[in-house]
């Protein structure tokens, strides 16, 4: 007798493991063995040859390696994300210097510009205005209840592309895939959101296959209600899990963190995760010079999240090296759209207010740093090709060996690329980029330029607070983040020309991260466990590590196998 019918289809019999194979968490492919296929009755839906994982990964990087664009690329590892969660860990961690620009930026922020056209299936938690009252009812939808890291964003001001609306998702999916592959935080405790709250982006919203609230974006006292929603429905669904703020735009950004930060677990990666990657960047940088960095005069092209959070940080530095809070401040300078951000100009945004010195207005970038003579510039304004000739050239003048961080993204936002700054300052910057260059070849000499990329800093800092289950996130955890980083980079690094170490290190690099944040969340009481005694091994023994789960007989699995 049939028991199941199905578009007309008559389906003889149902196996009881087929959903081991629909299951991304559970799915081994050709890995399933022979006991295993028995055991769920699922001879006969995949090819004979059992195969190792090793032997899978070999046949994915050939697949990947004959995609011929970036975007094919990523498109590829989203859908073996979605077929196969331990194959693709495996595949991203053993080549993570090779995919990191593919699932992250900058090619993320291409894939988010093209999210509606080339949307498959969801890749996180969507809601928005129209679910209004029924959140936290609506979170009880998502299947894995352990939620420990949540990546959030409203879409508005995604990398340095502005207003993408729900075709930000891009951004929380691809980073907390980094949180799992970079510091080992399980797939199975995170939850990509995106709040939707509608869009100001034109072009979306005449396009046909836009799938967001199609009207503007929600201001005020409603955006607020919405947000505040979110924050309730999370503490009822996943008490203490770490609330990562991402991609907000400028007006939200400060408020929320403000707001929430002494409230729930959460942060702002754009604001205090960049600021402890540019911190720690910077501390290498110094090694090369010589110099302290309470002696460094830095001007930043952008006063921004990223812009002013870096200098907040630095704040906090320089006060632990015994500057007062004043002293700092008048070490660090700002320029935005409408240039120097001094005390003469009015309207300025609450966050610009502690760095608006008593100085003359300059409205170019090139006259400023004429003017100011800095030792350091960092880019994170987004705009493309600021840091010109005149500029670099003007800081080759003033300094031996001067610091040019461009931090934006993409690539394409870059303040300017390695080799400008190479070529330029004959081969004497200090360079770090927001995204990947290639090595520079400047009169026979090899420059590797490092990537000041937040990875670095986010999935140790969240394995930290999640280890010790955080109530809180502190500047001081920050600071010990940016420490640790600086540390970990070697002489051989600052030789090649990188202020980071490599990538491929990053793993054993965010224990060490977690452990210094873990270390603070203990010594600042805002631990909710006590501290174990062998902090480095209790944090080892939370990681994730991409291994097929057991099947037994029965057909049961152990699913989440920590190592
Ligand atoms: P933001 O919108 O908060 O700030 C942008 C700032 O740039 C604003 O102060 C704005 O006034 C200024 N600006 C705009 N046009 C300008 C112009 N023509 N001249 C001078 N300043 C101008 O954005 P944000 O979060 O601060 O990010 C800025 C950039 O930094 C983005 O491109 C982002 O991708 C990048 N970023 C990189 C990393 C990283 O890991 N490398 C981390 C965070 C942000």
């Amino acid at each position: 007798m049939p028991d199941k019918m199905t578009s007309g289809k008559v389906v003889t019999g149902f196996s009881r493991g087929m959903h081991y194979l629909h299951d991304p968490a559970l799915n081994k492919g050709t890995a399933f063995t022979e006991a295993e296929r028995d055991a769920l009755g699922i001879w006969g839906f995949l090819p004979p040859g059992i195969q190792t994982l090793e032997e899978q990964v070999m046949r994915v990087m050939g697949n990947y390696h004959r995609k011929t664009s970036d975007l094919e690329k990523y498109i590829f590892l989203v859908a073996l994300q979605d077929r196969n969660q331990t194959l693709f860990y495996r595949v991203l961690i053993d080549h993570l210097e090779e995919m990191m620009p593919i699932i992250y930026t900058p090619t993320v922020g291409l894939a988010c510009q093209e999210y509606v056209h080339i949307y498959r299936r969801p890749k996180g938690f969507f809601i928005g205005e129209n679910n209004k009252g029924r959140f936290s009812e609506i979170l009880q939808n998502w299947p894995d209840r352990d939620i420990r890291m949540i990546v959030v964003t409203d879409g508005e001001r995604i990398l340095g592309l502005g207003d993408l609306g729900v075709a930000g998702m891009g951004i929380p999916a691809g980073k907390l895939s980094l949180y799992s592959a970079c510091a080992g935080i399980h797939p199975a405790w995170c939850l990509p959101v995106t709040i939707d709250v509608g869009t100001n982006n034109v072009d979306l919203l005449h396009d046909p296959l836009y799938f967001g609230i199609r009207h503007p974006r929600i201001r005020g006292e409603a955006y607020d209600a919405l947000i505040e929603e979110f924050i309730r429905a999370v503490q009822e669904n996943f008490p203490g899990a770490v609330i990562q703020f991402e991609d907000f735009g400028n007006r939200n950004a400060f408020r929320l963190l403000n707001k929430y930060r002494n409230q729930v677990c959460t942060f702002n990666d754009d604001i205090q995760g960049t600021a402890s990657m540019a911190l720690a960047g910077l501390y290498g940088a110094l090694r090369i010079t010589g110099q302290k960095l309470i002696d460094q005069k830095i001007l930043f092209l952008g006063a921004g999240e990223a812009g002013t959070g870096i200098g907040d940080l630095i704040v906090t530095a320089m006060t632990n090296e015994g500057l007062s809070q004043q002293e700092a401040r008048q070490c660090l300078w700002f320029a935005d759209s409408k240039g120097l951000v001094v005390k003469s100009r009015d309207r300025l945004a609450e966050h610009k207010l502690p760095y608006a010195h008593n100085y003359e207005y300059h409205p170019y970038f090139p006259d400023a740093v004429n003017a100011l003579k800095p030792t350091a510039i960092i880019g994170v304004s987004g705009q493309a090709g600021a840091f010109t000739g005149p500029v670099l050239t003007a800081m080759a003048k003033y300094n031996e060996r001067p610091i040019v961080f461009a931090l934006s993204n993409p690539t394409s936002h870059s303040e300017c690329t390695a080799m400008e700054a190479y070529f330029w300052t004959q081969g004497r910057a200090i360079f770090a980029g927001g995204s990947p260059f290639e090595p520079v070849t400047l009169e026979h000499k090899i420059y590797e330029p490092g990537q000041g990329n937040n990875a670095y800093i986010f999935p140790g800092v969240g394995l930290g607070l999640i280890s010790c289950k955080a109530r809180h996130v502190t500047n001081e955890m920050f600071l010990a983040a940016a420490k640790t980083l600086a540390t970990e980079v070697s002489d051989a690094d600052l030789k090649r020309g990188s202020v980071y170490p490599p990538l491929k290190r990053i793993r054993d690099v965010s224990v060490k991260i977690a452990v210094a944040v873990a270390e603070i969340v203990f010594e600042q009481g805002l631990a909710s466990i006590p501290r174990p005694e062998d902090l480095p091994a209790f944090i080892r023994s939370q990681m994730y590590t991409p291994v097929y789960p057991i099947i037994s007989n029965s057909g049961r699995h152990q699913v989440y196998k920590n190592k």
